[in-house]
């Protein structure tokens, strides 16, 4: 099981850039092709901006054309989790992360092989890793802030 992370709205807003705090805790979307990663073709492990839980690694990720980070699944299913949303007049399915509630994106079912799954994450809900080799949990601080 993933640890949880339980911080208050005061505390995200005051650890979190306002563009993170945006997508992350109001479920908010990055306009397609500004984000930081959805053209990164290094390789590593994409942690959670909020929390630093491991998310998805570089070998899953792939170029949807969306103008998202794209992957065909997480590290670990226990990692995220997944809710109906009905917002903006569309049925969609919302990836969230599975320890600290964070918004991460939405899925569909449109990926490629092996799983035909598209996790269409925001640049803005991950943080960036270098390097091969999965990891463990993060004990260092990776809110991703600048
Ligand atoms: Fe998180």
């Amino acid at each position: 099981m993933v640890k949880k992370v339980d911080k208050s709205e005061e505390e995200w807003k005051a650890e979190l850039s306002p563009d993170q705090y945006q997508i992350l805790r109001q479920k908010g979307t990055e306009r397609p092709f500004t984000g930081q990663y959805w053209d990164n073709h290094e390789a590593g492990t994409y942690r959670c901006a909020g929390c630093g839980t491991e998310l998805f690694s570089s070998d899953t990720k792939y170029d949807s054309g969306s103008g998202w980070p794209s992957f065909y699944a997480p590290t670990d299913p226990d990692h995220v989790k997944t809710e109906a949303d009905s917002s903006h007049g569309m049925r969609r399915t919302e990836v969230l992360c599975g320890a600290c509630n964070a918004h991460l994106g939405h899925l569909f079912p449109d990926g490629p092989r092996p799983t035909g799954m598209r996790y269409c994450i925001n640049s803005a809900s991950l943080t960036f890793v270098k390097g091969g080799g999965h990891g463990g949990h993060a004990s260092e601080s990776t809110t991703g802030r600048d």
